[in-house]
């Protein structure tokens, strides 16, 4: 039994119900076999099962108090897995699915995404359980600041700098850190994604989705391809997806899907121009479902209950580029089969993790080029860090600067993935280039600091 796989079962066996976790630890740890045979000293230095074991998580109850007078108790979470190259960083999710087992997936993939970005920043992940749908603004405020007066003694623009992910947008950003702000009598960069008055950076919002799409189009440059007239599907409706539907279509491509957990809507024209607009005003200021999109657009198919790869897989539709941007495991075996089958080339996740494990041996197994969230979404974070910095400078850069960095950075991280994975023997393998590439810098930090 090799190393890696002895340190896999151990895993299993401290936490036998986190299955999202597992799937997360096994997918890395496989693609880091070969490290072990190269570094004896990572073996030595218990590397591996040091790696997979957060610093702390941290879980807390946060009562508020709902419009009606009654008492809501929701359940906090921060895992601060790994600070060896910095400060801890990601982002904080409110939803209902939310568990251990979730934000443990996703501050272990934070590890090694933020190593990509090459700047220093360490991995953590945070949320709720809280639903902010069909609240009312006054709640999620009351909520917000519920679970900052808990949150605010474990952050610090040197300690652990959240950010937002599902269900933490603009506003619930707001909230969280004008009451850290209030109760800490302190403006610092504790948070990103801020509002531009007051301390946020140009392009945070639009990163991930626009940095996706960068991550994509090199992966297609590899082939002698670009976006020019491809047919792009993409998944979610929310932060990740509008900002990649908005770059596809400055890119020449044709978006034609969209979705939220209740439905997708399919429009073969192409989503652009004004009827982009409708989506964001739709998402971000009404709060509406995406089904109202097919009301408006008589031209639109709307698909209630199913997501866009089973439309894909039962209705057999053209795709040459797939963008899932809503969620982890929301394209299986099957639903990859028919992507495969219907012409798709490109996969890059904006999302984390929303491939199974089977899904990504289909794309590999058709050559694919297939382009694992840790590094095609990482752009969010890379211009988290661009905030901080900014914060930190007392500084801002300008719409044109912040996107060249954005670009700049998503290049190198998909020449590093390259370079890792051809290094290794895995020439062409983004999912092992990343993994390696990004497990390297934070190996040799964690060996330097000796046993801690
Ligand atoms: P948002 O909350 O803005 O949007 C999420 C979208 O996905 C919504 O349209 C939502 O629909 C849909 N969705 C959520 N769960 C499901 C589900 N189970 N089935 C179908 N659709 C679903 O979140 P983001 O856009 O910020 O995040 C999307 C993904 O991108 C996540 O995996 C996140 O971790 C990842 N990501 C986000 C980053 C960021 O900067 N925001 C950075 C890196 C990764 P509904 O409204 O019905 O819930």
């Amino acid at each position: 039994m090799s190393v890696i796989s002895e340190v896999m079962d151990r895993v299993k066996e401290r936490d036998p119900y986190q299955f999202e976790f597992h799937q997360a630890a096994q997918e890395v740890l496989e693609s880091l076999e070969v490290t072990a045979k190269k570094h004896p000293e990572f073996v030595r230095a218990r590397i591996y099962d040091r790696i997979v074991e957060p610093d702390r998580a941290i879980v807390f109850r946060v009562p508020w108090v709902d419009d009606k007078g009654d008492v809501q108790v929701n359940r906090g979470y921060r895992i601060q897995f790994n600070n060896a190259i910095g400060p801890y960083k990601g982002g904080l999710r409110f939803h209902p699915s939310v568990n251990l087992s979730i934000l443990k997936f996703l501050g272990f993939e934070q590890i090694f995404k933020n190593s990509l970005t090459t700047l220093p920043m360490g991995g953590a992940k945070g949320g709720s359980d809280f639903d902010p749908k069909g609240k009312s603004d006054d709640e999620v405020m009351r909520f917000c600041q519920a679970f900052v007066r808990e949150l605010y003694r474990h952050i610090g623009p040197d300690v652990d700098v959240p950010a937002g992910d599902i269900g933490v947008g603009g506003r619930e950003i707001g909230y969280m850190f004008g009451y850290y702000k209030k109760i800490r009598n302190d403006h610092t960069g504790v948070l990103t994604g801020k509002g531009l008055e007051w301390g946020g950076s140009l392009i945070r919002p639009e990163a991930t989705g626009y940095g996706c799409v960068y991550f994509a189009a090199e992966m297609l440059t590899t082939k002698g391809q670009s976006f020019a007239g491809k047919t792009v599907a993409i998944s979610g409706s929310g932060n990740v997806a509008q900002y990649a539907m908005e770059k596809v279509n400055q890119l020449g491509g044709r978006v034609i899907s969209l979705c939220d957990s209740s439905s997708t809507i399919v429009d073969e024209q192409g989503i652009c121009g004004e009827k982009c607009d409708f989506v964001l005003d739709l998402k971000n200021q009404r709060r509406g479902r995406i089904s109202e999109y097919a009301d408006k657009y008589a031209g639109a198919a709307c698909f209630i209950g199913d997501s866009i790869w089973d439309v894909i897989k039962s209705n057999g539709l053209k795709v040459d580029v797939a963008l899932p941007c809503a969620t982890q495991n929301e394209i299986d075996g099957e639903q990859a089969a028919a992507l495969v089958k219907s012409g798709c080339l490109c996969v890059s996740e904006g999302a984390n993790m929303p491939s199974t494990p089977e899904a990504i041996r289909v794309y590999q197994d058709a050559n694919m080029l297939y382009g694992p969230g840790k590094a095609a979404n990482a752009g969010g974070v890379a211009t988290s860090g661009l905030e901080m910095s900014q914060n930190s400078m007392r500084l801002s850069w300008s719409r044109e600067e912040v996107d060249g960095r954005l670009l700049e950075i998503m290049k190198n991280i998909h020449k590093s993935c390259l370079d890792a994975a051809e290094a290794y023997g895995k020439k062409g393998d983004y999912v092992t280039g990343a993994n390696i590439a990004g497990f390297l810098k934070v190996a040799n930090a964690m060996l330097a600091y000796g046993i801690v």
